[in-house]
Order: structure tokens, then C-alpha cells, then sequence
């Protein structure tokens, strides 16, 4: 994408093409215009024009360009919160209320895309939430009983147990969730945006909203080639956002997150990692990450930035914690690298905000955007059609805050996840 094979790696190498789109020229009339080619945008324009609203979307760069082409891929259920936690967070309601949506999140995507017969190499067998140490155990425990009580299909596993499955003792067990599962996500992206053309929206790519402006009606917002005028805006912009929707980015703390992905592994190894094709991640706080794609490479990432010095150390690190995970395969070749930022909020919580009389917007899925994304594209589309009011949605509406040393906290979780690796730490 864009010439830079250290931003979207293996999904642009792997990826079914992207519908063709232009850039917007001249001045045309919509009901909504959405602003942001990832899962929020694409989900909220294909249930839009499914419903005949005329929709007009508009990306700066390329569908996915965003955190929705560079992900880990891994599917979940729910946020990092605690289910038990979420209600004293947000209050009873609107706690309840998300953690229903998003428990439900997987299989509104995996519905979608067997809906729409989009290509993403979805696999539907769960994820393993691996524990290091005691600590670790501790934590997968509480989240279990948490989400067993709420009637959820989530299961403790057994450090043997968890060896089968991820084929390496390091973990002391792993929470399965049945729930989950993972994908392509370049691959879902492009093929929300076919769905969403094929039913009637308007995507046009390479056009950087530069301003919008509040009408009598709606809205008007502007590229440097020209304008989308319709009654409702939708801001699904996030961690990506830029021009004038830069204040839902400072919002945000980023978190870099790097992946490598070793070339396809043979057949006998891939009978001893991860043959049940898991998504899995650890407990860690400077976590890993680590799932197989369609062809049996194995994708591995962590926390840190492809950039500068950091380059070498991640790729280092990569290397030494490969081996020692899964010693069959220490001298593997990684075929692509990449990373991207992942948009945090201090509470580890999404956002909802109005931007002005009918203008909305999602933001702040703090690494775990796929389903929350299309869940609330869907939301989005049902607030717009009339069926779902601010009240009922599942986040109150807030103000766009700062969080208080923003760009020091970046630069720490940089150096710091740069300096954790290059000690070594692991496990
Ligand atoms: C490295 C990494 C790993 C992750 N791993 C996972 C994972 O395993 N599972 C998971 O669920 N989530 C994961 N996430 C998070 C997930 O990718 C995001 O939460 C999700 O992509 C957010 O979707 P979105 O549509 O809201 O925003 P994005 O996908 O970021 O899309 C926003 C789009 O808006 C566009 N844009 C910005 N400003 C303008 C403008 N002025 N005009 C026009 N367009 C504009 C951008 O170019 C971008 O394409 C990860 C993220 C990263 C970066």
C-alpha cells in the first residue's frame, strides 16, 4: 500500500484486489457521508445502502489503510476490561449494554461475511488466551468465570492441554473462547467494501477530508477536489484520523505494534503449532501475539514501532522468543514485517461522540477494533435510520478529552517496549 511494505505487510501481499475507486471530483449530494475506509466506516456505509440510504464514502488513502489492514487479525469478544468491570466503568446500563454487544461482536462479523461471501480466510475455531506464570493463570481464571457466568462459550484449558493446542510448555494454560476466531483483516476490509458497493454505496479513495462545514440541512464536507453534501457525517476516522478530525487521534495514546511473518511452515510443524489454527496472545503486559494465515506462515508480534533502531531490536527480540516458544523453527526466514499504531483511551474503553446535529462517530477500540468497528458501523447505520437513539446506544456520548501527556506517553511505550526487548524479556 502506498509503496510501504513495512505498513501493511502480509494481508497487502495476501489480499483478494480492492474494488476499484476514484478520487471525488466536483460537488454531489448524499443522505450520509462517512468519513474513514476501515471496518467503522465500510459496516456503517454496507448497512446504510443496504437500506437504500444514499451513502458517499470518503478515505484519505486506501480502503484499510488504516489500523483495518494492519492488524493481528484476531477476532474477540468483548474489550481488556474485566466483564465484572465494565458496569462500575460505564454504569449498569450502558456496561450491560456493550458487554452484550461486543460478547455478540464475532458472530456479527463472521454472519457478514458469510452473507456477503467475502474471501478473508475466516477461521471460527476460537482463541487462546495463554497465561504466563501465576499471575497470568490468576488473570485467565477470573475472566472465565466472569463470562462463564454471563453464559458465554469460554473454557480453561490445561497447561497439557494448552501445550497441544499451541505446541509449547511456556504457558501454565489458556483460556479458550469460542466465540472468536481470526481473519484476514485487509481481506475483510476490501470485501466490506465490495458488499457495501454492490449495494449501492459510493467509495471514493486518495480524498483527504480537508473541512466540514455545519449547513441548514447537514452537512458539506470538503477534499481538495471537491464536496459531499447530505444531511448526516459520520467521523470513522480513529487512530488514523487526520485534517480536521485530528482531535479523535489526540484522544488517543498510541501503542505501535509490530508483526512478522515467517514464510509457510511445512506440514509436520504445522501438526505441533497451533493445529487447531487458534488465534492465541499472552498474558504479558508488553504482550505477544501469534496465529497462523491461510498458507501456514506464522504471524508473530509484539508491542514496538518498525522504525529507527527499534527495527533490529524488534526483529532480534522476534527471532530469540521464537525460538525459545517453538525451537523447531528457530531458523525460519520472516518474509514481511510491519506495524501500526493502536489508538488506547485511558479508560481502555471505545468512545462515542457527536460532533454537532447529526454527526457521529465511534472511536478508541484499543486494539480490538474488527468487531467493535463493524458492531458499531451497525449501530451507527440504525441511529441514522431512525431505530436507535443516543440513549439507547451502548456508550454514553462524550466530549473529546486530552489525555494528559499524550505525546510523552507515546514515546515511553516506544523506548519502553524497545528496551524490554532488547533485554531479552520474555516469559
Ligand atoms: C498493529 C495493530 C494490531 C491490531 N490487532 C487487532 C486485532 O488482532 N484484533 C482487533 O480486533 N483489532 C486489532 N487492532 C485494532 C483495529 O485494527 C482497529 O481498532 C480498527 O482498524 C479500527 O477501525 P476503524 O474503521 O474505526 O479505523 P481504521 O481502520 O483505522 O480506519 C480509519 C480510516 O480513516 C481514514 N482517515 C483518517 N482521516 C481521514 C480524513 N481526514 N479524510 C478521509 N479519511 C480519513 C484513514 O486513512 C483510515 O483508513 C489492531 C490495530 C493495529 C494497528
Amino acid at each position: 500500500m502506498l509503496n510501504d511494505p513495512r505498513s501493511h505487510g502480509l494481508w497487502e501481499k495476501t489480499a483478494p484486489p480492492a474494488p476499484e475507486t476514484r478520487p471525488l471530483q466536483g460537488d454531489v449530494t448524499a443522505d450520509v457521508v462517512i468519513v474513514g475506509g476501515g471496518y467503522t466506516g465500510l459496516s456503517a456505509a454496507l448497512h446504510l445502502a443496504e437500506e437504500g440510504t444514499r451513502v458517499v464514502l470518503l478515505e484519505a488513502k486506501e480502503i484499510g489503510f488504516g489500523g483495518a489492514g494492519r492488524n493481528v487479525g484476531l477476532i474477540n469478544a468483548g474489550m481488556w476490561v474485566m466483564p465484572d468491570d465494565l458496569p462500575g466503568e460505564l454504569g449498569a446500563v450502558h456496561g450491560e449494554r456493550l458487554l452484550d454487544l461486543l460478547g455478540n461482536g464475532p458472530r456479527v462479523v463472521m454472519n457478514l461475511i458469510d452473507k456477503h461471501g467475502i474471501a478473508c480466510e475466516l477461521e471460527r475455531n476460537g482463541t487462546l488466551h495463554c497465561a504466563v506464570g501465576d499471575a497470568g493463570l490468576k488473570e485467565i481464571e477470573a475472566r472465565a468465570a466472569q463470562w462463564q457466568k454471563r453464559g458465554a462459550p469460554v473454557s480453561l484449558l490445561s497447561q497439557e492441554e494448552t501445550a497441544r493446542r499451541v505446541g509449547t510448555t511456556a504457558y501454565r494454560g489458556a483460556l479458550l473462547d469460542m466465540r472468536a476466531g481470526t481473519l484476514q483483516p485487509l481481506a475483510y476490509a476490501r470485501g466490506l467494501a465490495h458488499a457495501a458497493i454492490r449495494a449501492g454505496a459510493v467509495l471514493h479513495t486518495s480524498s483527504p477530508v480537508v473541512a466540514q462545514v455545519e449547513t441548514a440541512s447537514g452537512w458539506t464536507v470538503k477534499t481538495d477536489k471537491g464536496t459531499v453534501t447530505a444531511s448526516w457525517l459520520i467521523v470513522a476516522t480513529d487512530a488514523y484520523s487526520e485534517g480536521p478530525f485530528a482531535a479523535v487521534r489526540n484522544e488517543q495514546v498510541h501503542l505501535p505494534y509490530f508483526n512478522f511473518a515467517t514464510v509457510p511452515l511445512g506440514d509436520n510443524i504445522r501438526r505441533t503449532i497451533l493445529p487447531g489454527r487458534e488465534g492465541a496472545w499472552d498474558t504479558k503486559e508488553i504482550l505477544s501475539s501469534f496465529r497462523m494465515d491461510q498458507a501456514g506462515r506464522l504471524v508473530f508480534g509484539s508491542v514496538g514501532a518498525l522504525r529507527g533502531a527499534g527495527t533490529s531490536i524488534h526483529r532480534d527480540w522476534a527471532r530469540r522468543s521464537l525460538k525459545k516458544l517453538f525451537p523447531e523453527i528457530a531458523d525460519i526466514p520472516f518474509e514481511t514485517e510491519w506495524y501500526g499504531k493502536i489508538g488506547m483511551t485511558d479508560n481502555a474503553l471505545p468512545r462515542l461522540h457527536q460532533f454537532g446535529r447529526q454527526a457521529i462517530g465511534f472511536s478508541g477500540y484499543n486494539g480490538r477494533g474488527i468487531s467493535p468497528g463493524t458492531v458499531f458501523g451497525k449501530v451507527l447505520a440504525e441511529h441514522i435510520l431512525g431505530r436507535m437513539p443516543v440513549e439507547a446506544m451502548p456508550l454514553p456520548s462524550t466530549d473529546i478529552a486530552t489525555p494528559s501527556f499524550r505525546t510523552a506517553k507515546e514515546a515511553w511505550y516506544e523506548t519502553g517496549a524497545a528496551v524490554a526487548h532488547l533485554a531479552g524479556a520474555r516469559l
